[in-house]
């Protein structure tokens, strides 16, 4: 069996690595030049999607992860705040639960670790062809061609992919776009740190519908495992940053803030944070240029059906099936829970016990159970934001919100889901 995987983010790696790990043929395709060359800030790992990476990787290799993570006293609590860093409710964390909090680049570079020839870079695939026998080439814009018996889009938001397969778009944009960057913590920039930053990571909500995304990124600090101690697969230590990143209604941002350059971009996360803390304003305005970029949000419809294609010789998984803002913390670690699932169903297709349409059906099905969860979770803070955009809003923000978090946590109480 042959596996080819189009997308080498997270969702794609994990994949790649636990049929590699699993003695199954895999290739990965990404239009990527190298996986370092990609944005992205840190990513929240849940318990679920850490206990899938620890059944697919080999254990100095997991290991090697948590050394490059966070350690669990960076994310105590998720705290709320208004706009002038004033604590409105905190969510307690259950520290026993593993989680990883780790950069994006970092962990992509990890899960890439060891991948040699199967992981093939600057490759963009245009599209697919299925044959009689079952098995399904792809194309790539270089001319060149891959042929294999199941074919994986993990190829994230906007995956052409999917979108062969369902015949349409699998998400569309959410209305509401965030501009993001990294802080360097310097002797300079440390005091203006908000206080309520140090059990954990916050979302402030101010006036006119914008909210601000801030945690301070520091593995060094105290990592739940000593990179010292990776000698198999070398950890990867972070320089301590501020992690921030304001949210805001499209219609909030200039024009084509895509095109903007990170002085524009600033420019732009300043004139909305106005009224702001000022100390928030100031550490925002400290951003390393280089990290600075605009991410336009998708959501896919959590109520429809996330894979409205019969099983057979492709699939999808990740961002690609089913989109959500970073506003929950979970689309990357969905996307390794759905990795970690076809997974297990191909390594039965390995030793003979299921088919490759059955275990794609059945991981469809299983995916099914908690993607559209995770949209749905991940979306609600931007309705919040919306609500907000009025001066009403605003002034009701500080009575309705630790009301909406009562009402959610019952929920996550009631349906089993943990918090992301
Ligand atoms: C640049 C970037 C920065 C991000 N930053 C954050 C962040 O800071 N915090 C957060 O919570 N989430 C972030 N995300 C989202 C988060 O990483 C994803 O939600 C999560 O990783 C889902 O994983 P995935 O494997 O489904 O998709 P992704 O990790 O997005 O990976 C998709 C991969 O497919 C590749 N690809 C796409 N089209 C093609 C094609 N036609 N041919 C070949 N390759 C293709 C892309 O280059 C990409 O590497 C970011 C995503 C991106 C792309």
């Amino acid at each position: 069996m042959k596996v080819v995987v189009i997308g080498a983010g997270m969702g794609g790696l994990a994949l790649a690595q636990a049929l590699s790990r699993g003695g199954i043929e895999v290739v990965v395709h990404d239009r990527d030049r190298a996986v370092e060359a990609t944005g992205g800030y840190r990513l929240h790992l849940d318990h679920l999607a850490c206990a899938a990476l620890r059944r697919r990787l080999a254990p100095g290799h997991y290991q090697a992860l948590l050394a490059s993570s966070a350690g669990r006293r960076a994310f105590t609590r998720f705290a709320f705040a208004d706009h002038r860093m004033r604590l409105l409710f905190a969510e307690a964390q259950d520290l026993a639960a593993e989680t990883l909090m780790i950069g994006r680049v970092t962990l992509r570079r990890l899960l890439a670790h060891g991948l040699g020839d199967a992981l093939r870079l600057g490759s963009e695939f245009t599209g697919h062809r299925t044959h009689p026998d079952g098995t399904v080439t792809a194309h790539f814009a270089d001319g060149g061609t891959e042929t294999g018996d199941l074919l994986v889009g993990a190829d994230g938001v906007g995956s052409r992919v999917a979108h062969a397969l369902a015949g349409r778009p699998t998400s569309a944009p959410a209305g509401v776009g965030g501009i993001a960057g990294r802080t360097p913590l310097t002797a300079g920039t440390r005091p203006l740190v908000p206080a309520l930053l140090t059990p954990g990571p916050a979302l402030a909500f101010g006036p006119g519908g914008v909210g601000l995304f801030l945690t301070v990124h520091d593995p060094a600090s105290g990592p739940a495992v000593d990179p010292a101690a990776c000698t198999e697969v070398a950890a990867i230590t972070e320089p301590p940053s501020l992690v921030w990143g304001v949210l805001a209604p499209d219609r909030a941002y200039p024009d084509r803030p895509r095109e903007l350059d990170a002085a524009g971009l600033v420019g732009a996360a300043g004139a909305l944070l106005g009224g702001w803390s000022p100390d928030v304003r100031a550490l925002v305005r400290a951003a390393d240029p280089a990290s600075v970029a605009f991410f336009g949000f998708h959501a896919a419809d959590p109520d429809a059906d996330l894979t409205p294609w019969p099983a057979g010789a492709v699939t999808a998984l990740g961002d690609a099936v089913h989109a959500m803002p970073p506003t929950g913390g979970m689309a990357a670690a969905t996307a390794i829970r759905d990795a970690d699932l076809l997974a297990e169903e191909l390594l039965l297709v390995r030793d003979g016990e299921s088919t490759i349409p059955l275990a794609v059906h059945r991981y469809q099905k299983r995916m099914a159970a908690y993607a559209g969860e995770a949209v749905r979770t991940s979306i609600q803070p931007l309705r919040w934001l919306e609500r907000l955009a009025t001066p009403a809003g605003t002034r009701a923000a500080r009575i309705a919100l630790p009301a909406v978090a009562a009402a959610t946590r019952l929920g996550r109480t009631l349906t089993g889901a943990r918090h992301g």
